[in-house]
Parts: structure tokens; C-alpha cells; sequence
């Protein structure tokens, strides 16, 4: 009838607003996290696959809240691209990792996430050298991992972008690599360093030969192309003996060691604190 069509729109409405509501506090939030310090960066280290030594972290935000505690970032990035606050929350990432990174031993490299939305700001470059230059950090010891997406959008503005970071010094890496809308192409056009196989081709490796198959045609491609590989989502010692047999270069995942803050990450060497 035409009252419960009315009573079904009160409803939706309603529904509609309590969800526009929680959206515009968690995006209030997340403004004052920016604003308060509440967002931290934690490590995760990775490996050189042969060896085993350990070659660097990927650097991965947490939001600190303060009454729902810690918030991983799949919970905010979106809504954080989405609002334009992934621009200030970018910098704020990458600046702290560099400076974290600068008091590192110097075989230690430090990557960083950059979403597709960071691409769009005139002043990204500007910003990246400043990271640089105020933190110390060698530019070759700094790797900026992106996906696919920033390839399909805007290409060739992008593409000269990537080789500007090049040309000073920066790694780039191809993040999520066969998750996407993934090109061949897109590796031979693209100057990166790396290739980030996603995690999901590495979960059960050891019981799914076809998943060996595609990473097998991934390590070859690579070489070719003379860019090195990374596994991501390591988790066990039989994948990390099958991938290592596959030629992966570098290994990432909880089998060598879960994201963390920096105070808990231990080094060989004496660390230099800059905060
Ligand atoms: P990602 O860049 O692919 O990062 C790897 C994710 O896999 C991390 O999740 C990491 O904790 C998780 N991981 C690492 N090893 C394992 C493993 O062995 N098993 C499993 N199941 N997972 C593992 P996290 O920290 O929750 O980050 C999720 C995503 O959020 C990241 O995926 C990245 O896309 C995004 N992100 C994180 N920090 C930043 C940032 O500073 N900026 C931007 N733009 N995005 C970020
Ligand atoms: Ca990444
Ligand atoms: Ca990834
Ligand atoms: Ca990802």
C-alpha cells in the first residue's frame, strides 16, 4: 500500500542518514587524528629471499583513536581518499618514515605507500624532496610503492612523473601486482624497480600448483625486464622454500616479522634518534 511504500522510504532515510552520520564523525576524527598526532607508523620488515637478511620495512599507518583504540588503515584509507585527507595523512607517513628511516643502519631501505589520490596534488614531488631533505634519508634508500590504478589514470602525467623520482634516486615499486586490471604492458612502459606479487597468489602456495605456475611466469617476465620481485604474505616456511625455489628476490610477511612500532624493532646496529 501507498503507507508502508511512505513507512519503507521513512526507513531508508533513516537508515541512509544514520550512516551519512557515522561517516561525517569518523571523517571529523579522522581530521583531528591528522591534527593530534594520532596517526603512527608502524614497520614491517623485508627480506632478501636467498640470504635471508633482512633489507628493509614497508612502512604501514595505524590510527590510534582514542576510544576505539588501534584502527588498521583498510578501515580508513578509503574514506581518507575519498575526503582529500589522505593528501595531509601522505605526507605525514612519508615524512615520518624517512625520518625514521634516516636513523637506520644505512643497508636499511624504507617503502612507502602512495595512493593514486597523493598523484593528483601539483606539489607531490616538491613535497618528496622536502621529506628528503629534511629527514637526511639518501634518496636511494627510499622505495614508493604504488598500484596499478595510478597507471590507468592520467598515464603519461604520471609516467614522467615516476621517472622524475627516478632520476633522483627513488626505488618504485608495483604494489598488489595480478590483483588489478594488470597490463603487460603496463611493466614495459612503467620505469619500476619492483614488482609486489599480492599476497593472495602466495596464500596456499603448497597446495595450489597453478598459483606456482603464474609466479614462475611472473619471475621470469621480471628478469627480463630487469626488475627484481617481492612475495608479500609470507606466512610459512613451506611457501617461503617454494618461493625461494621460484626465484623470488625478496620476502615479506609474518613469518619474518608482524608490522610494528618502531621502538620494538630491533637493529644490529646502534640507531640515531630523530624526533
Ligand atoms: P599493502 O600495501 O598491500 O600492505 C600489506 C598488508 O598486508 C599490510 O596490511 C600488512 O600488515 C599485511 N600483511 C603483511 N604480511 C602479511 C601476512 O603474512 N599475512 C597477511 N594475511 N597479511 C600480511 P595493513 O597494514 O592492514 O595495510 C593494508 C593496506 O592499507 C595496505 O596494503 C595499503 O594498501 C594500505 N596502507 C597502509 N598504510 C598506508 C599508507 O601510509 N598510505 C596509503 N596510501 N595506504 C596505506
Ligand atoms: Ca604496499
Ligand atoms: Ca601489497
Ligand atoms: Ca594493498
Amino acid at each position: 500500500s501507498k503507507s508502508a511504500g511512505r513507512n519503507c522510504f521513512t526507513i531508508y532515510d533513516e537508515a541512509m542518514s544514520a550512516e551519512l552520520e557515522a561517516r561525517n564523525t569518523l571523517e571529523g576524527d579522522l581530521r583531528d587524528a591528522i591534527a593530534q598526532c594520532q596517526l603512527e607508523v608502524h614497520y614491517q620488515p623485508f627480506v632478501d629471499a636467498l640470504s635471508g637478511a633482512r633489507r628493509g620495512f614497508e612502512a604501514l599507518v595505524r590510527w590510534r583513536h582514542p576510544t576505539r583504540g588501534l584502527i588498521p588503515p583498510d578501515q580508513f584509507i578509503l574514506l581518507a581518499e575519498e575526503t582529500g585527507l589522505i593528501v595531509p595523512l601522505g605526507e605525514f607517513v612519508l615524512r615520518r618514515a624517512c625520518a625514521d628511516a634516516a636513523g637506520w643502519p644505512s643497508d636499511l631501505a624504507v617503502a612507502v605507500n602512495l595512493s593514486p589520490i597523493q598523484f593528483k596534488e601539483a606539489e607531490l614531488f616538491e613535497m618528496i624532496g622536502a621529506a628528503l631533505a629534511d629527514s637526511g634519508l639518501p634518496p636511494h634508500r627510499l622505495e614508493i610503492e604504488i598500484t596499478e590504478s595510478v597507471l590507468l589514470e592520467r598515464g603519461s602525467e604520471n609516467h614522467a612523473f615516476m621517472e622524475r623520482l627516478k632520476h633522483l634516486g627513488i626505488e618504485l615499486a608495483l604494489d598488489d601486482f595480478g590483483t588489478g586490471y594488470s597490463s603487460l604492458s603496463y611493466l614495459t612502459a612503467f620505469p619500476f624497480d619492483k614488482i609486489k606479487i599480492d599476497k593472495s597468489f602466495i596464500r596456499n602456495l603448497t597446495h595450489q600448483p597453478r598459483n606456482s605456475a603464474i609466479i614462475s611466469a611472473i619471475v621470469t617476465l621480471a628478469r627480463g625486464l630487469d626488475m627484481s620481485v617481492t612475495a608479500e604474505g609470507v606466512e610459512t616456511r613451506e611457501e617461503y622454500e617454494r618461493l625461494k625455489a621460484l626465484g623470488v628476490n625478496f620476502a615479506q610477511g609474518y613469518l619474518f616479522g608482524r608490522p610494528q612500532p618502531i621502538e620494538r624493532i630491533l637493529f644490529d646496529a646502534p640507531v640515531k634518534r630523530s624526533r
